[in-house]
């Protein structure tokens, strides 16, 4: 706690601190230090076989790959940041978060053929309450690297269930069916798609949308994700 107030107090006096440090930020350096930026847990999954990620698709053809930026870790730098996005309303840690990852993978995205992002939905509700959806955000920040276009009126999600809490492992995967409908399937057609999530823990619930997504008429599926705790 005492942590907390003392990196608000420092924000006022220097607003340009490493979010994960606190030691001031230099010129060129955006939220986050270079020597943090360096530290970044990354997970390097896309050059691992097999991918812990599209295991979580198998039986799912069109799951050609996936990408993970960073170990998910408790208290960690991923955790930190994805909370600052979702949580406080940090828009620009998210779009920062978008540019970096893009620049990460961005040799892979251009092999893969990557034509569209779909970020992945939320129920309208919880949209609303929110103001954003934080895997928009973080693909506007892609956009802005790679030119690849969102596409945001395709995928939508239908229920407003927690996925995550208080439920057993076979009960979360029994409760993704039809959590999410394709529409407008006509502008997704033969296209490749980077299907993009902030945070993939068990893999119900983008597995549920890349299986939707599959059966819609796509060309490939890659997913991609800020943080995975796999
Ligand atoms: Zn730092």
């Amino acid at each position: 706690m005492i942590k907390k107030y003392w990196k608000d107090f420092l924000s006022l006096i220097y607003p340009n601190v490493c979010y994960n440090c606190d030691v001031a930020l230099v010129e060129g350096e955006e939220k986050i230090c270079l020597r943090c930026y360096r530290d970044f847990p990354l997970t390097k999954y896309h050059l691992t076989v097999p991918n812990p990620l599209v295991q979580m698709c198998s039986g799912n053809e069109k799951v050609k790959g996936a990408f993970c930026y960073m170990k998910f870790n408790k208290h960690g730098i991923a955790q930190l940041m994805l909370h600052e996005l979702k949580y406080k309303g940090n828009i620009s840690m998210g779009l920062a978060l978008g540019q970096w990852f893009a620049r990460y993978i961005q040799t892979e995205l251009k092999e893969a053929e990557i034509d569209v992002i779909i970020p992945v939905p939320l129920h309208k509700a919880k949209q609303r309450k929110r103001g954003y959806n934080q895997s928009e955000v973080l693909a506007r920040g892609m956009n802005k690297i790679t030119g690849i276009s969102i596409v945001r009126q395709a995928l939508i999600r239908t229920k407003n269930v927690s996925t995550q809490t208080k439920k057993g492992k076979v009960e979360r995967w029994q409760n993704v069916d039809d959590l999410y409908q394709v529409i407008n399937a006509e502008q997704l057609e033969g296209k490749n798609v980077l299907l993009l999530d902030d945070v993939i823990t068990t893999g119900a619930t983008i597995a549920a949308a890349a299986e939707v997504l599959s059966v819609s008429g796509v060309g490939q599926i890659y997913l991609g994700c800020i943080a995975s705790g796999k």
